[in-house]
């Protein structure tokens, strides 16, 4: 029965921007920072506790020590932790991939899969996004575009602002384009099958590895199929709107006006990462918040109170 507050870890891949830092506060020697991992469990890059009698600890750690309990029994059916958290700052366009899912990564990667989902947290005008095609191919004709460089002739460019979402089942051709800032949920994996890279090269000064032959085995060459709209639901001193629920994780948008009771029962933890504005969570002790920040609420917390104005994404299993 807790609330941590966590610390990132952080990705300075070669089309990551500066706003992490500038806008949302994330203190980091990094040059650029393209990704934080916000609520992480994975190998390549765990999230830390900040603050508090576990200061210091992995989010691994903590729950190697306290026991699977916290994260709820809905995680049970999961081996290993099942989500990892993002933000992710395009300050130009991320190479054109695709993940497999389960079963493929299980027995070619040793890892989970990846399905995900992105909330466009910010965007610069005119900005877009890949995802999907924008018809049916082929194998042949997949394979061929990607021979002759013309893929992107046939893939679907999405016009984006704030606060779309786009779900990303595994197997669904994207790309994230620049000028983009993300939150995204996804299973808790680091596969991504590379395509296209704008003929880019890496830091060593080499083009990026692609992987070809994999992704033509998981790609679904068809379009995109987006979760089902939700209506925004009015609640007592907030509103939420449903963004996607799958088998892994189950992710709100709230906009807390002044006060909103939320609750963390015996099936899962909470995470809440917030977007915009300030305040504080109250549970067995009170902890304040600012935008940027992540919260770990363990399982069976019960009800907690969060207080201020402020937008939050809220995850769970
Ligand atoms: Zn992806």
């Amino acid at each position: 029965m807790a609330v941590y507050k966590l610390k990132p870890a952080f990705k300075d891949y070669i089309w990551g921007g500066t706003r992490l830092r500038d806008d949302f506060g994330k203190q980091c020697d990094l040059e650029k920072i393209a990704e934080s991992w916000e609520l992480s469990c994975h190998k390549d890059g765990e999230s830390t506790i900040d603050g508090g009698e576990a200061d210091g600890l992995t989010l691994s750690q903590l729950i190697e020590k306290q026991g699977k309990g916290i994260l709820g029994t809905d995680c049970d059916k999961f081996e290993d932790f099942p989500i990892l958290i993002k933000l992710i700052d395009a300050k130009d366009n991320l190479s054109v991939q695709v993940h497999p899912d389960n079963d493929y990564a299980q027995r070619v990667e040793g890892e989970y899969g990846k399905t995900e989902m992105w909330y466009i947290v910010d965007c610069d005008e005119g900005a877009t996004l890949l995802y999907g095609f924008k018809k049916e191919i082929s194998k042949d004709e997949f394979a061929r575009r990607i021979e002759d460089n013309t893929l992107l002739e046939v893939t679907n460019a999405v016009p984006v602002k704030k606060g779309d979402v786009f779900f990303i089942r595994a197997g669904t051709l994207h790309a994230i384009g620049k000028g983009i800032l993300i939150a995204e949920i996804q299973q808790n994996s680091n596969t991504t099958y590379r395509i296209y890279d704008y003929g880019r090269v890496g830091s060593d000064g080499k083009p990026r590895q692609l992987h070809i032959e994999k992704a033509k085995d998981v790609t679904a060459l068809r379009p995109a199929q987006p979760y089902p709209e939700t209506p925004i639901e009015q609640m007592s001193g907030y509103t939420q709107k449903l963004l996607s629920k799958c088998e892994y994780f189950t992710t709100y948008a709230l906009d807390i006006d002044s006060k909103a009771v939320l609750k963390a029962d015996e099936k899962s933890f909470v995470n809440l990462l917030v977007l915009e504005g300030e305040g504080n969570i109250i549970a067995e002790k009170t902890e304040s918040f600012k935008k940027g920040d992540s919260l770990f609420i363990t399982a069976s917390t019960g009800e907690f109170a969060v207080e201020g104005k402020c937008r939050a994404i809220l995850t769970k299993v």
